[in-house]
Order: structure tokens, then sequence, then C-alpha cells
């Protein structure tokens, strides 16, 4: 397995939507491998394919933070079937490091996607599970958290990233 390369807000395949994942082959096994160590060794709880460059839609998620509890779920070309309720909390994401804030989201989603073998099964999540189901999928579709916030509290965190990005710091 290799450890791939995050990129970081500002990187064009992070603000744009991914395509779907048509072949399930030795290819996209490794693809899926290489996401999973990358994402234990960030440490992280999801890592979305467009966060290492490649424009497909896959993400992989373990709530255990790099623990490898074995319980790691692979989620390829999602759709979300059903969202209820609201939670706030807390969120930060891989590719904006450094920075972190509260999102509303819906408490509870069912997703509708294919495992790395292109079988399609339905994941069910409340609280922390569907808070990242949300925000990688979000990424599928190159959108990223600081887009779910509502006027000036995107405006400050992209000020700053804009002021890392011309001192060559990001
Ligand atoms: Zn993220």
């Amino acid at each position: 397995m290799t450890l791939r390369s995050l990129v970081k807000y500002g990187a064009h395949g992070l603000h744009a939507p991914a395509a779907r994942v048509e072949t399930f082959d030795a290819d996209l096994h490794k693809l899926i491998d290489d996401m999973i160590e990358t994402m234990y060794a960030a440490p992280g709880i999801g890592l979305a394919a467009p966060q290492i460059g490649v424009a497909l839609q896959i993400c992989v998620i373990d709530l255990s933070v790099g623990k490898r509890g074995g319980q790691v779920l692979t989620v390829v070309n999602p759709e979300f079937i059903e969202r209820d309720g609201m939670q706030l909390e807390e969120e930060g994401c891989l590719s904006v490091p450094g920075f972190s804030a509260t999102v509303a989201r819906p408490a509870r989603v069912a997703v509708r996607a294919m495992d790395r073998d292109g079988v399609l099964r339905t994941i069910e999540g409340t609280g922390l599970l569907a808070r990242a189901l949300q925000h990688e999928i979000d990424h599928l579709e190159g959108r990223l958290f600081l887009d779910r916030l509502r006027g000036v509290k995107r405006e400050i965190i992209v000020r700053k990233i804009r002021k890392l990005q011309r001192a060559g710091k990001w």
C-alpha cells in the first residue's frame, strides 16, 4: 500500500464533481487500499478520492480515527435516499488543515452505495457516522465543509487561507 499526498483547498479537483466508478478491478482495489492507509496515517475519520487528486466517486470512513478497528466503510457511487433531523457539530477537513467550524447537517441519513466489488447496499447512520457520510459525499460533489457555512464565517476562513497561499505556507 502507498500513502498518497493530500491536496488542499484551492486544488481544482476539490472544487469539481467526481465521476462514477465504472470498473471494479485490481486497480480500483489498490486505490481504495491506498486511501484507507492514507486516512489512517493522517489520521482522519474519512477520506474522499478527490482529496488525493483522483476524480472518482469513492470515499472511505472509519470512525476509530486511525485505530484500524476493521470497521472501515468503503463507499462507491453513493446517493442519499433519506435525510432527517438536524445536528450542529464542529467539523474539520484534511484538505483544510488548521481550520474548523460548526456545521449544520441532518442527524440521520440513509445512503445507497456500492462496495469495493460493485455490490449495491444501503448504509444508515446517525450522529458522527451521518456527519462523516455527508462530509465525504460532499467531497464527491466538489463541496467542502466551508461551502456549508453561512456568510462571514466562510469569508473569514477563506481570507486566512488566501493569506497563507500568498505567503507560500499552504
Ligand atoms: Zn474533508
